[in-house]
């Protein structure tokens, strides 16, 4: 059985991904919403966010239930909204993308479970400016694991201490400078988590992408928007994207760098 997985063609694979990944962003949508409130991803099932009906098993199929109601509860005919479906799909196509990159492997096993919390982490930061504890004390406690598995755990553990260390010295500077948080706690145990992952030399590079893709954000914010210097920017989504170009390409990208610099592989 395991033998007949592995020699699937790769496209036959990722199209499980997908599968997997549509699945799994209709149990992200639930994170999403219950998360922030404390409440339970287990029970009760998913219901209306109008008239509270619970949704029966056969109007939960994801992206395709929502097509086949033309977006709208078939008890109240309320509108649902459409960031539901959108996050099914993402979730579904960045699945479908590990499966093709990392095959029948460890490596794909790990990441089909990441991936997904870094779709719910960018979403609930992005309403909430929070990244819960649910998520990255057990992400810490995993990052570890996975991350001895990838990398060895010298590296994951010097990934989680540089990481965190780095993000609780900017924090810390902070509040003694202007005597306010700039940085929330969140972020601080997510890059550790993240360092664990991916080992220290990827920790780096997450938190210079994080930042540019945040600094550039932040700059067209500016000139488009009224934001301004003292605009509260959730930083977890610019974490999360530069995760997955971690995840995806962060050791070609490094690597290239590295030869860039001394003309020496690492
Ligand atoms: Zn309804």
């Amino acid at each position: 059985m395991i033998e007949n997985i592995s020699q699937l063609p790769p496209w036959i694979f990722s199209l499980i991904g997908l599968a997997y990944g549509l699945i799994v962003g209709s149990f992200a949508n639930v994170c999403i919403s219950r998360l922030p409130k404390k409440e339970s991803v287990v029970f009760p099932a998913s219901h209306c966010p109008h008239c509270n009906k619970p949704i029966h098993a056969t109007d939960n199929i994801p992206l395709i239930s929502y097509i086949l109601l033309k977006g709208k509860c078939r008890n109240c005919k309320r509108k649902i909204s459409l960031i539901y479906p959108v996050i099914e799909l993402i979730t579904g196509l960045l699945m479908a993308a590990v499966f093709y990159r990392f095959g029948f492997s460890w490596e794909c096993l790990i990441f089909a479970i990441v991936v997904p919390a870094l779709v719910i982490i960018t979403m609930i930061d992005i309403e909430h400016q929070i990244i819960p504890d649910a998520i990255t004390l057990p992400g810490i406690i995993f990052g570890l694991a996975a991350g001895s598995y990838l990398n060895g755990w010298l590296d994951s553990v010097i990934g989680l201490v540089l990481g965190g260390g780095m993000f609780w010295l900017l924090a810390e500077g902070y509040l003694r400078m202007r005597g306010k948080m700039g940085m929330g706690g969140g972020d601080i145990k997510y890059i550790a988590a993240a360092g664990a992952l991916m080992g220290w030399v990827q920790v780096l590079f997450i938190i210079f992408i994080g930042a540019l893709a945040g600094g550039i954000f932040g700059g067209i914010g500016m000139g488009v928007k009224k934001l301004n210097f003292l605009s509260r920017i959730p930083f977890g989504p610019f974490l999360a994207l530069a995760t997955l170009i971690s995840i995806f390409f962060g050791d070609p990208i490094v690597n290239w760098y590295l030869n860039l610099v001394t003309r020496q592989p690492l």
